[in-house]
């Protein structure tokens, strides 16, 4: 009998929503956008000069970096790309959180990051939001080894006031805080103009969710030029080459076409409005959600029956059975057609 698995770095792996073979799927479970990516995506892919492959990609990932630095009115020096937010949140863990004191974040939160603290040995505590799924702002002013934010949080949707978070900034002036703002663009507030003022802030966005790329695969931090520099010394000792010429590509393409990416943003908070309404009208409540989806539990059917109601009729959403969530569920705001629909499948069960 050898020994070797005493040795091995045991972790319990994020589960991410199911990703479904079959098309006919109504696919309200992972928080993708509906719509297509910017037609200058197609074009940009269509354009690609397959031969520049044979060379390794840019580790700065500059065309890239120069078009957010433009679109946020920004300077390079304060942007880091990486391969989705989640590569770019987990080296911010690796890079920043290393005084042996826990990290805090919510008890419901994003559940990447207890994974990404277990991984990396860091310890954590999580803090509890409140039964309206607020967070206690005085849960964050105290002695820690770092703070993550999710805002608007996920899977609550629940926006936090830019001066509470201003303040846990603050507060926290000798360690990092991160906000990570997958969500922002559906109608929330970023915390980015901040970062002028304070240099243990670090914004991370992503172009999963409202520019429609989640399968290309980019995420961004945005912070003063000190915290950018640590973050890349960390990424070149670990892979200088993540994003490939080919992704770098289309993600400057993508924040060309700033028209497009307002038109679908503000379909998907329509569509978000108008499909609160109707789960009200069902008998659901949720917290009011500045995200494109909806946390919503039913003031009679457990979730749980819900949920599998709902994949019978091939509608998928998620569930958690997790403690303080096992009786909501956390619907996708799609186009206008699947929202009909899902209501549509619930006013069955429900009407
Ligand atoms: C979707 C999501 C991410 C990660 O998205 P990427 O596809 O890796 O950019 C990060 N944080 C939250 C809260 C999310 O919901």
């Amino acid at each position: 009998m050898s020994n070797w698995e005493e040795n091995v770095r045991k972790v319990v792996p994020y589960v991410p929503g199911e990703q479904p073979k079959n098309n006919n799927v109504i696919k309200l479970n992972t928080n993708e956008n509906p719509y297509p990516p910017s037609p200058l995506v197609a074009q940009a892919i269509k354009d690609y000069n397959a031969g520049l492959l044979r060379k390794y990609p840019d580790p700065a990932s500059s065309a890239l970096v120069d078009e957010l630095a433009k679109t946020y009115s920004l300077k390079a020096e304060n942007i880091f790309a990486g391969i989705g937010s989640d590569d770019v949140l987990s080296l911010a863990f690796l890079t920043f959180f290393n005084s042996g004191k826990p990290v805090i974040f919510p008890d419901i939160t994003y559940s990447f990051y207890d994974v990404w603290a277990d991984l990396y040995r860091i310890p954590y505590q999580t803090k509890a939001l409140d039964k309206d799924f607020n967070i206690i702002k005085e849960d964050y002013l105290c002695d820690n080894g770092g703070v993550v934010i999710a805002n608007p949080n996920a899977p609550t949707g629940v926006e936090l006031p830019l001066e509470v978070i201003e303040e846990i900034v603050s507060y926290n002036k000798d360690r990092i805080v991160i906000v990570d703002e997958a969500y922002v663009d559906f109608g929330a507030h970023s915390v980015l103009p901040l970062i002028d003022k304070y240099d243990n802030l670090l914004v991370v966005q992503t172009f999963s969710k409202s520019r429609a790329l989640a399968g290309i695969r980019i995420g961004m931090a945005f912070g003063q030029k000190k915290i950018i520099d640590y973050l890349k010394d960390v990424k070149f000792s670990f892979n200088s080459y993540t994003l490939n010429p080919l992704t770098i590509a289309v993600g400057a393409a993508a924040l060309k076409d700033d028209a497009y990416f307002k038109d679908i943003t503000a379909k998907t908070i329509a569509t978000r409005e108008r499909m609160k309404e109707e789960l009200k009208r069902l008998g659901f409540s949720f917290a009011d959600s500045k995200t494109n989806f909806v946390f919503a539990t039913h003031e009679k059917l457990p979730a749980d029956e819900i949920f599998k109601y709902l994949k019978e009729k091939n509608i998928y959403v998620r569930y958690w059975n997790k403690p303080r969530i096992n009786n909501h569920l956390r619907i996708s705001v799609g186009t206008d057609e699947e929202a009909k629909i899902l209501i549509d499948a619930l006013e069955e069960l429900l009407g």
